[in-house]
């Protein structure tokens, strides 16, 4: 699997350090709050978890989004995969993001949210492609701005006919091309 990625962007230790420092503002920002950390599947499980140990009271919930439909690019189109099961109003929100590209993933739950009555909706990414934004859609809190590229590990896969590759590698890669273009091979 490690032959597939063209290069490491972010290692093991890296990414510890990036939780360490977003887990600490969070908790610092939401001190004496009971904000709802709202993961975000599939791709954001391993993120969420290591910010939250730097954390103090929070509730978890999931939701599932769809943006992309396997392969290497955005649909366009968001839909609602799974929904959240308790009820948001009058919550203070933090959405927990592998990576926010186009936008359109993150504006759509924010608005859902928001329409359900929630108080604050922020959002705590591993990633930002802001190169990639289409919609006006921020980020509070990002573990790393990340280049204009297909990435995988540490929780993002690259699907192939609903199979998911490369979620459990420690580290964030660029995927060689070679992988999903075979004329790059
Ligand atoms: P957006 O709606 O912001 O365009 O896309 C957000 C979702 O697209 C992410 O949660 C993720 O699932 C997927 N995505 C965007 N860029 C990448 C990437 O470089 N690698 C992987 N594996 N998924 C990505």
């Amino acid at each position: 699997m490690d032959n597939d990625i063209e290069r490491v962007l972010y290692s093991r230790e890296d990414i510890a350090e990036a939780a360490k420092r977003v887990g600490g503002e969070l908790a610092h920002d939401y001190e004496n709050k009971t904000p709802i950390i709202l993961v975000v599947l599939k791709g954001a499980a391993l993120w969420a978890v290591d910010v939250m140990r730097y954390m103090q009271y929070t509730e978890v919930e999931f939701i599932d989004v769809s943006s992309y439909n396997g392969g290497v690019a955005s649909s366009g189109e968001v839909s609602l995969i799974t929904d959240i099961k308790s009820d948001v109003k009058g919550r203070d929100i933090i959405i927990m993001e592998d990576i926010v590209d186009t936008g359109r993933s993150l504006m759509f739950m924010k608005d859902l949210l928001l329409e359900r009555g929630a108080n604050t909706v922020k959002t705590a990414s591993l990633l930002d492609k802001k190169e990639g934004r289409v919609v006006d859609a921020t980020v509070e809190y990002i573990g790393f701005d990340v280049p204009k590229a297909f990435v995988v590990g540490y929780g993002l896969d690259y699907s192939v006919e609903g199979k998911e590759f490369y979620r459990n590698l420690p580290y964030v890669g660029i995927l060689k091309k070679s992988v999903y273009a075979p004329e790059h091979a």
